[in-house]
């Protein structure tokens, strides 16, 4: 896992979802919030998505990350929990892009985190 210790973002640049309702202050608050591999695989399983997650060495500023829909794969480039959730949004709405699906897919993401958060589970 790459260190985290960039993970600073107080704007809605770059969050590219929107139509997603989640407050902005969540949004940002998510995606300063690192996320390690190992809760990654405790919320795909609790989500039940089998979706392989990638954490590459060569980290990149354009990119936070990519859903390889047909790889069945994600990957992070920004180890944030706001990233992964938004890649795997888009894993679950396969051709959707950042329409209304994909942001009530995200929004729900979003609160299944909080509350699996809120448990402990991640
Ligand atoms: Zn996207």
């Amino acid at each position: 896992m790459p260190t985290n210790n960039q993970l600073t973002q107080v704007s809605s640049r770059g969050t590219g979802n929107s139509w997603c309702r989640a407050p902005l202050d969540r949004q940002i608050q998510l995606n300063n919030q690192t996320i390690t591999l190992e809760e990654v695989a405790r919320f795909l399983a609790l989500i039940k998505c089998d979706a392989r997650v990638v954490v590459p060495n060569r980290m990149t500023k354009q990119r936070w990350g990519v859903a390889r829909i047909s790889r069945n794969e994600v990957v992070l480039y920004r180890c944030s929990v706001w990233v992964f959730l938004h890649e795997v949004a888009h894993m679950l709405t396969p051709g959707c892009g950042h329409g209304p699906k994909f942001g009530e897919k995200l929004d729900a993401l979003q609160m299944v985190w909080q509350v699996v958060e809120a448990a402990g589970m991640v």
